[in-house]
């Protein structure tokens, strides 16, 4: 038997319980793992609201990431021991995901748990730090450099971007860091933002090209802050768009990028191919200050999610937030 959340959904609606399962109840898979932590993600709060059809089948453990032991594996790369990360492939929204003792998932969608990192520290990075770094990544493969000129990473003060100011600082970059908290300056400024932006001063509908200020840009929050942002971009500036925790929508015009031809990068972490994960886990081992990581983490234990999924879709949450399980 383990203990899961379990979310459900009858004529009454949506519910949301820990449960005791037997291990019979587990999805197919070739690898089962026990888990030892998940995290809280800004999807993970749609699942558990049921704010947005994130979940696709009921019952659901919630949970798009986790790290464990493997204890059993017919998957030619892991063998019972193995310590393993999962971030992604549907899992918490399609097939049952990591806020659950246990798991049984595809061995193909499994990473390694990198040797710099302890099960709780992997989680505390979890989908949105290593979203953090495909964006990094993206920015370099499009050439940008910390010579290139400032950088702005907006929602600085959720997950994806407290680790995307903190890896960014830590390679050099002037990181102006955009906030609807502006009580978290200190804070962020501590992770290394050389500027703190209040996000109402991009909130509202800008021009097709404003001032030039930023050479590179990672962005959780989409609607009109991208818009404005790849309007301030800096000529040959590129945009890592990864969010919309403020909107789906783009109302933008073509200007930045055919005018100043600017590079608008999609990040999408979920279906990204192994290579790129193995990339973005071994430079999160090299890039992201272990201080920083601690500072920006909180803990709780799977009863009190359900509580945080709201504060997350709210922009209340503070960095990232590990679930222990095990
Ligand atoms: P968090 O909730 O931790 O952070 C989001 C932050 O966005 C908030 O903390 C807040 O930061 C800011 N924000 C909140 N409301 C608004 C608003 N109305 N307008 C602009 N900014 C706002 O979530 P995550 O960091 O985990 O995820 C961020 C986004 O990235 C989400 O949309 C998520 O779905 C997406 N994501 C996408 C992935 C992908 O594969 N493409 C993977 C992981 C995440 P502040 O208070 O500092 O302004």
């Amino acid at each position: 038997m383990f203990q899961a959340l379990l979310i459900d959904k009858t004529d009454a609606g949506q519910t949301v319980a820990i449960q005791s399962l037997h291990d019979d109840a587990l999805p197919d898979g070739d690898v089962t793992v026990d888990v030892a932590c998940s995290s809280l993600n800004y999807k993970d709060g749609l699942a558990i609201t049921g704010a947005s059809p994130v979940v696709r089948k009921f019952p659901m453990v919630p949970g798009i990431d986790f790290c464990g032991t493997v204890s059993a594996s017919s998957h030619p790369d892991f063998a019972p021991g193995d310590a393993v990360v999962l971030n992604g492939w549907g899992v918490g929204e399609g097939h049952w995901g990591g806020m659950a003792q246990r798991a049984r998932v595809k061995g193909d969608w499994l990473v390694p748990l990198p040797s710099a990192f302890t099960p709780e520290q992997a989680m505390a990075i979890g989908t949105a730090g290593y979203t953090a770094m495909l964006c990094v990544l993206a920015l370099e493969r499009h050439g940008v450099t910390p010579a290139s000129g400032p950088v702005v990473v907006t929602g600085a003060a959720g997950g994806v971007g407290t680790v995307a100011v903190a890896v960014l600082a830590h390679l050099g970059y002037e990181v102006h860091a955009v906030t609807g908290r502006l009580s978290e300056t200190e804070f962020l400024k501590s992770l290394g933002a050389a500027e703190v932006i209040d996000r109402a001063t991009l909130s509202a509908p800008g021009k097709p090209l404003a001032k030039e200020r930023w050479a590179g840009a990672v962005d959780v929050a989409g609607g009109q802050v991208l818009a404005n942002v790849c309007a301030a971009m800096k000529y040959r500036g590129v945009v890592a768009a990864c969010g919309l925790a403020g909107g789906m929508g783009f109302p933008a015009t073509v200007a930045p990028f055919i005018l100043r031809g600017v590079t608008l990068a999609g990040i999408d972490s979920v279906m990204a191919p192994k290579a790129d994960r193995l990339q973005a886990w071994a430079r999160l081992a090299t890039d992201l200050p272990m201080h920083h990581l601690q500072a920006l983490t909180t803990t709780v234990g799977l009863s009190e999610v359900a509580a945080l999924a709201p504060a997350i879709l709210a922009g209340q949450v503070r960095g990232r937030v590990v679930v222990k399980v095990a």
